[in-house]
């Protein structure tokens, strides 16, 4: 299976940020899986993988493995709903997650309709919320505690 394969691909050592998101059912859910796949696809590409959430919840595989082994997962919520985060804490109880709201992001407030709004605007809140995931929480190492490559970080670092 095509999701197998892939997730056999990324099961790299040391282990890849695993990026998961709701699956876009309404128009926030789709911003989500926008943002997922523009980390994971463009922003990131070597420093994560992308979950499929089906296939992570409803099989015991590859996909849920690549979450289970992940020293970071990252929930790309599309509301408060946090379907991703509850549906993966369902299956790995222990899972520590980083849990992203988009919504709260880009502060738009959108119809449920997909068909509502225009097919660009998905991309432009979408790309507004990977920057901040991938800036935020995969590639912090430039800034924390290296005050030479950053001219605005401290030598005690930024706390993350
Ligand atoms: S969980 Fe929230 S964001 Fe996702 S499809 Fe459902 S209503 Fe939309």
């Amino acid at each position: 299976m095509p999701c197998e394969d892939y997730a056999e691909k990324n099961s790299t050592t040391p282990p890849k940020i695993a990026v998961m998101a709701c699956e876009g059912a309404c128009s926030r859910g789709e911003v989500a899986r926008r943002a997922a796949n523009m980390v994971a696809h463009r922003l990131a590409r070597d420093e994560t993988v992308r979950i499929c959430l089906g296939g992570a919840f409803t099989k015991n595989t590859g996909q849920r493995n690549l979450v289970r082994r992940a020293e970071k997962v990252i929930a790309i919520e599309g509301c408060f709903i946090h379907c991703t985060a509850r549906m993966m804490e369902g299956v790995i109880p222990d899972l520590k997650q980083v849990i992203i709201q988009a919504d709260q992001i880009y502060d738009v407030d959108l119809p449920f309709g997909i068909d509502e709004m225009p097919d660009e605007m998905f991309t432009v809140y979408a790309y507004k919320v990977a920057e901040q995931v991938v800036r935020d929480y995969v590639k912090t190492a430039a800034c924390c505690g290296t005050p030479e490559k950053k001219s605005d970080c401290s030598a005690s670092g930024c706390g993350r």
